[in-house]
């Protein structure tokens, strides 16, 4: 599989040389990041394998999952969660080659064995690497997928948008159109935001550019 996704990546457009060596020193960090102590033996997610540099959409999930990621080494792919971020994205007819995924912290928390979501610290400590991440792709959308995600720019922005407030509703920031959505795991597919309601809510990604910036008349801004 992670062939084939090589194959996909390859036919989208090249990002800029000097956002491709600044991209690959900063994987390079990341590999070799120990800041948050319980996470130091798992491999940061961050390669080639995130999708596309030149990427208009910027997905933020959680973290690498244990059966996800953590085994794969490409974002949101390989478990149930993946499977329905791509059951997702092909419903709004976007492909992996024409985004980039990555999540909140790099690394695949992990208690007892089992996947644990990433504590506050570790968000934090991790929020740098977000935001170079975005600063070099510049994208024109950034679509949080779930609470942890949301958290993650919330902390990069120095607002405070809740999930529950705010999902699916575009919000105009400086930089880009912040799009938060519920994530895709079958914990909350199953008990919170079914995936019927998921899809209608892909829906709602702002997709209509007008000169690189987003149609106006789909976008809400919040003070
Ligand atoms: S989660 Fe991020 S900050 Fe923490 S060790 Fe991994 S790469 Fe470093």
């Amino acid at each position: 599989m992670k062939k084939k996704m090589k194959k996909n990546l390859a036919m989208a457009p090249i990002a800029p040389e000097q956002t491709r060596k600044k991209f690959k020193l900063l994987a390079k960090q990341a590999a070799g990041c120990r800041l948050c102590p319980a996470l130091a033996d798992q491999p940061a997610i961050l390669s080639s394998a995130n999708g596309n540099l030149n990427a208009k959409f910027v997905f933020v999930a959680e973290a690498p999952g244990r059966f996800g990621a953590g085994r794969t080494g490409i974002p949101l792919h390989g478990d149930k969660s993946g499977d329905n971020f791509e059951t997702l994205l092909k419903h709004i007819g976007l492909t992996r080659a024409e985004v980039f995924i990555t999540n909140a912290a790099l690394c695949n928390p992990l208690e007892k064995g089992n996947n644990r979501k990433p504590k506050t610290s570790e968000i934090k400590n991790c929020s740098s690497f977000l935001k170079e991440t975005l600063t070099l792709i510049g994208p024109q959308v950034v679509v949080t997928l779930g609470s942890v995600g949301l958290q993650a720019l919330n902390l990069i922005l120095e607002t405070r948008y809740q999930l529950k407030e705010n999902v699916a509703q575009p919000i105009t920031t400086p930089g880009f159109t912040l799009f938060p959505l519920y994530h895709p795991s079958p914990r909350v597919t199953n008990w919170m935001r079914p995936l019927t309601q998921q899809k209608k809510d892909f829906k709602k990604i702002p997709q209509r550019f007008t000169d690189g910036k987003i149609s106006k008349s789909r976008i809400i801004t919040i003070a």
